[in-house]
Parts: structure tokens; sequence; C-alpha cells
């Protein structure tokens, strides 16, 4: 037997406080590397709350985040992008009147500040480019590109700062199946290289196509961790957030227009 893997990410009893209302619940969940893990839950169930504590932008009422062994419960955001968390937002963050390709350079350079190492950031932002799908468009100005397009572009950005942790929020919203379909690829090579990814996402066909594992929150609770198949099934899961769905199919519920 082998020495147990290090967490890339450990929440351990996280609760968020927003005067009367409690966002987040007594929160306990982990994410392995080399996985992609899911947050799902019904609007309003404290899933962004989450995302912004981990990222190091709510701090919590109570409770730790670690990442890779260590605390960062007490490091900002810059100081968690920094260790390797990157994240996108539901809210696009692109800059709007530079060109896709620009906007990846930038993050590339502020990257080749923090880090010690030189790298060729031309060549960096043409690999980005290649893998994430937006080589046509790399001269587009980033606000005249469709919303699937800024959020292929968001996690690019992301890309940029060689993240060991994705935290992407509703990443697929806006693309059609066909970009799904690549989206899911993408999200595969991506994790084969040992990174992590946790999701957002409100689109049950691609989480449960291609999730290694779900946790389930709900007014803020966990209400259940496990595989697809074992979330898919839970009776408690299908009451609070999937729906009692024709042929065992989840429904997409919940979603952002
Ligand atoms: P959605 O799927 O709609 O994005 P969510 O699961 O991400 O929902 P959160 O946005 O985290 O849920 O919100 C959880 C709860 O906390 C909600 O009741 C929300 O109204 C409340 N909340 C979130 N942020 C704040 C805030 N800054 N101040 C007060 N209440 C907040």
């Amino acid at each position: 037997m082998g020495q147990p893997e290090t967490k890339m990410l450990e929440v351990d009893g996280v609760t968020v406080r927003f005067g009367g209302i409690t966002a987040v619940n007594d929160a306990t969940f982990s994410v392995e590397p080399g996985t992609i893990t899911a947050l799902i839950g019904p609007n309003g169930a404290g899933k962004t709350t989450m995302f912004n504590v981990i990222s190091g932008l709510q701090p919590p009422t109570a409770g730790r985040v670690s990442f890779l062994g260590d605390d960062v419960s007490d490091l900002g955001t810059h100081a968690r992008a920094r260790k390797g968390i990157a994240r996108t937002f539901q809210r696009l963050e692109a800059f709007g009147s530079l060109s896709v390709q620009e906007n990846i350079q930038v993050a590339a350079e502020i990257h080749q500040r923090w880090s010690r190492t030189k790298v060729d950031i031309a060549s960096k932002v043409d690999g980005i480019l290649d893998r994430i799908g937006l080589r046509k468009l790399a001269h587009q100005q980033a606000d005249s590109v469709p919303t699937g397009t800024a959020r292929l572009l968001e996690l690019a950005r992301a890309l940029a700062i060689d993240p060991r942790l994705l935290l992407l929020d509703e990443p697929s919203s806006g693309l059609d199946e066909e970009e799904t379909d690549d989206f899911a690829d993408l999200l595969r090579s991506l994790v084969s290289e040992g990174k992590a990814v946790l999701i957002v996402e409100h689109d049950m066909d691609l989480v449960m196509g291609v999730c290694d594992y779900i946790h389930v929150l709900d007014f803020g609770t966990i209400l259940s961790s496990g595989l697809p198949e074992e979330i898919r099934a839970d009776p408690r899961v299908q009451d609070a957030y999937l729906g009692a769905a024709p042929d065992d199919e989840p429904a997409v519920v919940g979603g952002k227009a």
C-alpha cells in the first residue's frame, strides 16, 4: 500500500453567515488531484459563496480551507492564486477592449511576474489558444465574442497562471451541445495532467457525464457526496434538486439564461 495522496483541497467545517442568513452551514468536503468534482444544488444553496471562501474572497464565519496540505484560511485571493488556485466567475471578467489573445497574454505576463521561471509568453499564449479552441477568434475584441466563447476565454486566462486547482462557475452556460462535448474533453485532458477541477454547474448531463465525484449543497449544507450514479440514485438529492425526472434522466434545473 502506498502513502495516502495529499488532497488538493480540503474544506473543513466552513460556515458563512450574512446577518441572519446562513449561506453555508458547517460544510466539509475535499477534492482529489486528477479529478473533476462538481458542487451542485438549487439556486441559493451556497455554491458561489463556497467558491468565494475557497478562493479567498469571502472570509468564513467558521471553518478552514487547506490546499495541498497547507492551511490557506488566512491568505487573500492573490496569495491563493499564486499557490495555484484559479477561478472563473459567473459574471465574466475579461478586459472587453482587449482582444482574446491579449487577455490571455496579460494573465500570462502577470503570472510571469509572480513566478521565478522565465517562459516564452508568446508560445505559452499560442498553446493556450490552440488548447481551448480559441485560435480563430484570437484577434477578436473580447467584448464582441458570444457568451460561451467568453466563458472559454475566462478558462484560458485561468490556465495562463498554471493552476493546480481550477474553480469554474457555470462554465458551460452559453455553449451549444457540440461545444459542451469539446469542453468535457478539455476538462478530462486538464485533470489527466494532475490538475483538479471543481465546477459549479447546472447542466446535469455534463455533470453526470464528466465528473468523478459530486457534492450536493442544499440550504448551505452538504446533503450528499458520491459518485455520479450514487448522487443520481439518492432520494434526498432527487427531492431537493434533481426532481422526479422520467426514465431516470436527471432534469436540468435551476439553470440561468
Ligand atoms: P445560484 O445558483 O443562484 O448562483 P448559489 O448556490 O451560488 O446560488 P449563493 O449565491 O452562494 O447561492 O447564495 C447563498 C445564500 O446566501 C442565498 O440566500 C443568498 O441570497 C445569500 N447571500 C449570498 N451572498 C450574500 C451577501 N453578500 N449578503 C447577503 N446574503 C448573501
